[in-house]
């Protein structure tokens, strides 16, 4: 079983001529709400994978709450867990211009009050696996994340946003992951030296974990228990690399969940990091496991 401890966003996409500028307004056509956030994608990732997904975080008493639990619900994610808080659901804010550049304002809302307290321990036992993002309060993070690893589950943490983690609890880590702008950002805040392999060979070998670096099309490098593993990108045409990431994390979850190796997990998130690659949106464009199944 997998356990996502994360947030949920709607994401309001808005279409422009022209980016603002600072004190100028711009006027665009349609704009569209899609259901968002790195800990939901992650759940959708997972269980469409073949996973079975708890999903626990805060959304608000809105209709933007609505939009998530349908795309959850309709993904087969078990939303039980997931807590009303008085604050709004969280939102970003997306002005793209004509060049796709965009302007990007996210309020974390309701994702400020997920609790570590909200997951129950008889949840937390050896077959259970914890998904971890950036985008709830690092404190709750890190009290889930130790209680566990007491309980013996294993925790992936998935450093998106980059932000320092405490030495304490990267030894808690089964799996770290992180892009290639992520591990110079933990090289800087852990003072390594900030090239790809240096950094996450340096904090597999000290914390006795497993760095997993996703690097785009260039593919994916594991560095586990004094081995490297490279596992090459499936060869796409990619149309829409959001959420390439997400699906990546989520795929890879439910892969080891199942039982599979960590090259043969990495091959899997490799392939449904790829074909969402192929679809224009995030949640609308992750595989299904016959679709990545039929890649294999
Ligand atoms: P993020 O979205 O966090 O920056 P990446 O861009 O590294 O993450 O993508 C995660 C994974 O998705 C990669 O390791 C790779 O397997 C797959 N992927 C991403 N972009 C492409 C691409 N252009 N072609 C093929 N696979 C890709």
């Amino acid at each position: 079983m997998i356990i996502v401890f994360g947030s949920l966003n709607v994401d309001m996409i808005m279409p422009v001529a022209t980016l603002p500028r600072p004190g100028e307004t711009v006027l665009g056509k349609e704009y569209h709400l899609i259901p968002g956030g790195k800990g939901a994608n992650q759940a959708v990732a997972a269980a469409r994978s073949g996973a079975q997904v708890h999903m626990f975080g805060a959304v608000g008493k809105d209709g933007f709450a609505k939009l998530l639990f349908d795309s959850l619900g309709s993904a087969n994610v078990n939303t039980d867990g997931i807590a009303t808080s008085s604050k709004r659901t969280g939102c970003a804010s997306i002005s793209v211009d004509q060049n796709a550049e965009n302007l990007i304002t996210v309020a974390s809302g309701a994702n400020l009050d997920a609790k570590a307290s909200s997951v129950p321990n008889d949840l937390l036992t050896a077959n259970t696996i914890l998904l971890f993002q950036m985008e709830v309060p690092a404190e709750e993070n890190w009290k889930l994340i130790q209680r566990a690893f007491g309980c013996g589950c294993r925790n992936i943490l998935n450093l998106a946003p980059a932000q320092a983690v405490p030495p304490e609890i990267l030894k808690c880590l089964d799996i770290l992951v992180v892009n290639e702008i992520e591990t110079q950002m933990l090289a800087k805040s852990l003072n390594l030296t900030p090239t790809n392999q240096g950094v996450a060979k340096s904090i597999s070998d000290s914390y006795g974990i497993t760095c997993i670096v996703t690097k785009g099309a260039e593919g994916t490098t594991a560095y586990d228990n004094g081995n490297v593993i490279q596992v090459d990108a499936m060869k796409v045409n990619p149309v829409d690399t959001t959420g390439a990431g997400d699906t990546f994390v989520g795929a890879l979850a439910a892969a080891l969940d199942e039982g599979k190796t960590l090259a043969d997990a990495i091959n899997w998130a490799n392939v449904a990091g790829a074909l969402t690659c192929q679809k224009i949106g995030v949640q609308n464009a992750i595989p299904m496991r016959k679709d990545i199944e039929s890649q294999m």
